[in-house]
């Protein structure tokens, strides 16, 4: 899919955050407030916030202020005409099972952070880094037949396990992999874990993460041949623990790969991995997608999640495996690199790659959430 260079000028698009009051549709808030291609036209949530000034139904967690005019901005249900050239989805994975296909079906992309849809067979699982080329699957899908889309980015998890091993898959190959999570509680969203329940405890299961965890790299990871997708085929067993941390997925992980190579080759193939976006300019895309921290006490979710603006994977704690080849530890901001940010990464690779675009939609100020008064 040939790809325009940076130089190619993007025109500002209107974005719509379905979820906008949850966990990741602030975030996405937040993100988009401040984004330089993308502005906010429509905050849409349940019937229970709809038709209410944003800053009164939204339990606002980020540590800046509110914009003032999104503040005053009524959420509007989420319907299918949506004023907005594309949008953003913080929806629960039931709700968006059906929003996001009758979205579609009117036309809109939709750039989805639920589970849905990841593993559909004509969907892509994102991650630019490492499969930006899986974006061609829209060509495969039927809802709308004009720009309508589906596109999903993996769970929150996946993406700092993907991005950890993708240095080691391009290098050496990888046929083992055993991972163990140590995952935060704003991964569950708001309220999200009683408190009671996770203060000085760890619980040792997350509904439905395993899975995830066990099926989601393969398809990422896979060949995108002339029938779909070709899932990976190496091994993947997962264990997954809610533990009483903020913000950070860490994700302790041992390998078996498929060449015999040294723990210092491990190590530059981390240290050099590069960022495979460099000269696209993708405003969310890190300098460094992979930092690798030589320090046997890194990475840890206070002091690292938050690098590269949270769009950074770090990797550390790297030693032989006395089973599998190798053992380290990556750890991934959940709500920024593994939900918000990383929507917005894929959004703009889809623009540069000519996929997304301005649609003809007026927008009613009603519609928008927007006092017509
Ligand atoms: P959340 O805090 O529970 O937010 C859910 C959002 O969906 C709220 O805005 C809610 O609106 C809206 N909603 C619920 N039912 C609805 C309905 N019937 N119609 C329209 N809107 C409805 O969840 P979250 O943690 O932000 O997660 C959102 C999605 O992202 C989930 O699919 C999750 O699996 C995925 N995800 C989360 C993370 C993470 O780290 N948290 C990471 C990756 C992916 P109201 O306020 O009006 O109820």
């Amino acid at each position: 899919m040939p790809i325009p260079s940076a130089s190619t000028p993007v025109p500002r698009l209107r974005a719509a955050v379905l979820g906008a009051t949850g966990a990741v549709g602030q975030k996405l808030v937040r993100l988009l407030a401040a984004h330089p291609w993308f502005e906010i036209s429509a905050l849409a949530a349940s019937e229970r916030s709809a038709g209410r000034p944003y800053g009164e139904v939204v339990h606002w967690l980020e540590p800046v202020a509110l914009p003032a005019d999104l503040a005053r901005r009524a959420v509007v249900p989420v319907g299918s005409d949506l004023p907005c050239d594309l949008a953003f989805s913080g929806l629960d994975a039931t709700t968006a099972a059906e929003a996001e296909p009758r979205l579609a079906a009117a036309g809109v992309p939709v750039v989805s952070n639920a589970g849905a849809f990841r593993l559909d067979p004509a969907v892509p699982l994102l991650v630019p880094e490492v499969n930006a080329e899986h974006s061609a699957l829209v060509g495969r899908q039927s809802w709308g037949g004009g720009r309508g889309m589906i596109v999903t980015n993996p769970n929150c998890s996946v993406v700092g396990l993907v991005l950890a091993l993708k240095p080691l898959v391009d290098a050496f190959g990888l046929q083992e992999v055993l991972v163990t999570t140590l995952q935060a509680v704003s991964g569950a969203g708001y309220p999200g874990v009683p408190s009671l329940d996770i203060l000085g405890n760890v619980i040792p299961t997350i509904g439905g993460e395993e899975a995830k965890l066990e099926s989601e790299p393969r398809k990422v990871f896979g060949r995108l041949g002339p029938a779909g997708i070709e899932p990976a085929g190496f091994g993947l067993s997962a264990q997954v623990n809610r533990v009483p941390v903020l913000d950070g997925h860490l994700l302790s992980i041992a390998v078996k790969l498929a060449s015999r190579v040294s723990l210092a080759e491990v190590a530059a193939a981390f240290r050099g991995f590069g960022q495979p976006l460099a000269g696209l300019g993708l405003p969310s895309a890190p300098a460094s997608p992979v930092v690798f921290h030589d320090s046997e006490a890194a990475p840890q979710p206070r002091l690292h999640a938050g690098l590269g603006d949270g769009m950074s994977v770090s990797v550390g704690h790297l030693r032989p495996c006395g089973v599998l080849d190798f053992r380290f530890v990556a750890l991934v901001h959940n709500t920024v690199r593994g939900a918000a940010g990383g929507a917005l990464l894929n959004a703009e690779l889809l623009v540069r790659q000519g996929l997304l675009g301005r649609r003809e939609v007026a927008v009613e100020p009603a519609a928008a959430g927007l006092a017509t008064g």
